[in-house]
């Protein structure tokens, strides 16, 4: 098996940081030049039977808030298409307009995982519960995992959840 999964969200929810340690262990080949049609390979993990290749998607590096048009759009939605999963971050307890607009861009006709990151600053976990309550209204996902990219937990749990899809 070998897929494509993209991470998207907004600056600073940890999605370089979940990239390094879901790879850094494991990582058998990294190439930061490496190019699909649309998309920047950024980490590759491979297990003994399973490629998962993560990219870049050109569209959301470049976004400004109030800068999206229809075109911009557009070209964010195609690259997503060509992936077979979307990781969408979220940062635990945080949800404002960048990533409000970051998520109206997410495709539907993808499976899209909702990571919910830093989970780690979280003093009672019970407030997860709410804030899973209140994204889970806004869309369909097809797992949600917290997790803590920086202290590198529920990282297996979220590779469980994005094998089904590669
Ligand atoms: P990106 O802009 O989405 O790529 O975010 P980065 O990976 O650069 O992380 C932004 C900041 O959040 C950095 O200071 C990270 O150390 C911090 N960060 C990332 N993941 C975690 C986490 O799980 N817990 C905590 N407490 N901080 C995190
Ligand atoms: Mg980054």
């Amino acid at each position: 098996h070998s897929g494509f999964i993209a991470i998207v969200g907004r600056p600073n929810v940890g999605k370089s940081t979940l990239l390094n340690h879901l790879i850094g262990q494991k990582i058998s080949i990294t190439s930061r030049k490496a190019q699909t049609t649309r998309h920047r390979i950024t980490g590759i993990l491979t297990e003994a039977d399973t490629q998962f290749v993560f990219v870049d998607t050109p569209g959301f590096q470049t976004q400004h808030t109030n800068a999206l048009n229809r075109g911009m759009n557009r070209v964010v939605t195609n690259s997503l298409r060509e992936v077979n999963v979307v990781l969408f971050v979220l940062e635990a307890r945080q949800f404002d307009e960048r990533d409000q607009q970051v998520m109206g861009l997410l495709p539907q006709d993808r499976p899209v995982i909702l990571v919910i990151n830093k989970a780690d600053l979280l003093a009672d976990k019970s407030e997860l519960l709410p804030f899973i309550e209140k994204i889970s209204a806004l869309r369909h996902f097809a797992a949600i995992v917290p997790v803590s990219a920086r202290q590198g937990k529920q990282l297996d749990t979220l590779l469980e959840a994005i094998r089904p899809y590669i």
